[in-house]
């Protein structure tokens, strides 16, 4: 069924409006295209679901050739970007979607007998369950599209291009990890954040390297020697040039290098990064909390 925007369909805050009177909850929508006027939708049933296809008319942007680069780095409780005199830590969100789990867990112990887990048979509870479960995961998207857009807009304003690791392999040795709550979160955490840094680098026309992300944390960003030793929590030192820096910088670092390399750029030289003005944001991220479902589904 074809429809025109505002004749045959509206959306109006968590519900699209169908004309003839059809009122339908929204439970998830591609956020990347929220800024785009609306054109026709088409509305499809399968599966027991409907889907709404929203069609957006996207300008093609113009790009640029960087001067150098913005390496990203990412890892379970930070996302650190820069170069290197800009150092900037993020808060990958996963610890705040911690009190969320704890209330899910909680609300299953409490309709739990050994013999009869009562909360999968109640509807009110698995409801609630759930909410607690997209709540956390919310955390992490909202989070990860922030946070793109705070390192894209960067690169645009120096006029450098974006870098990212592969995260493949990391993903895949997380897959085969038994399949906690924690470690889905993290998948899908990690997912986001390329998929968002891919998405916010092509709408505003910032070139974005992918590079390979073997041996990110145990290179030296200086010398290229492999095996970088710890002299203290988190911090590692080159045997063989004495470059020292956290372990976060240094992963950033060689992320940017590697960038360099394949786009021919020369970079700046790198310097001890005690000389470089240091610059860390790791204030958890103010960003309002995505709407949240409302209404009977939240009853017990
Ligand atoms: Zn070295």
């Amino acid at each position: 069924m074809l429809l025109h925007q505002g004749s045959g369909y509206r959306i109006k805050d968590d519900y699209v409006e169908i004309m003839g009177g059809v009122r339908l909850r929204i439970i998830g929508w591609d956020r990347r295209y929220d800024c785009y006027p609306s054109g026709e939708a088409r509305l499809t049933y399968k599966d027991g679901k409907m889907v709404l296809w929203v069609s957006k008319r996207i300008p093609k942007p113009k790009s640029y050739t960087p001067r150098d680069v913005i390496g990203v780095d990412v890892n379970e409780e930070k996302i650190v970007y820069g170069d290197e005199s800009i150092n900037v830590e993020k808060s990958t969100g996963i610890s705040r979607t911690e009190r969320f789990k704890v209330l899910a867990e909680l609300l299953q112990k409490k309709y739990s007998s050994p013999r009869y887990p009562a909360w999968k048979k109640r509807r009110g509870i698995l409801s609630r369950i759930r909410y607690y479960h997209e709540k956390a995961k919310n955390i992490l998207v909202d989070n990860a599209r922030k946070v793109a857009l705070e390192i894209v807009t960067t690169a645009k304003r120096l006029g450098y291009a974006v870098a990212r690791e592969d995260l493949t392999g990391l993903k895949e040795s997380l897959r085969k990890l038994t399949k906690t709550y924690r470690t889905r979160l993290l998948l899908m955490g990690y997912s986001r954040i390329e998929k968002w840094i891919d998405w916010q680098a092509l709408k505003h026309g910032v070139p974005r390297v992918v590079v390979d992300a073997r041996n990110t944390s145990s290179e030296c960003p200086k010398c290229d020697f492999t095996g970088l030793e710890e002299v203290g929590y988190r911090r590692l030192k080159c045997p063989r040039c004495g470059f020292e820096a956290d372990r976060d910088e240094i992963g950033k670092l060689n992320v940017r290098k590697r960038a360099l390399k394949m786009l021919k750029l020369s970079g700046g030289a790198l310097t001890p990064p005690t000389a470089a003005p240091q610059m860390t944001d790791v204030a958890p991220n103010r960003w309002g909390e995505p709407p949240s479902p409302r209404g009977g589904t939240l009853a017990l």
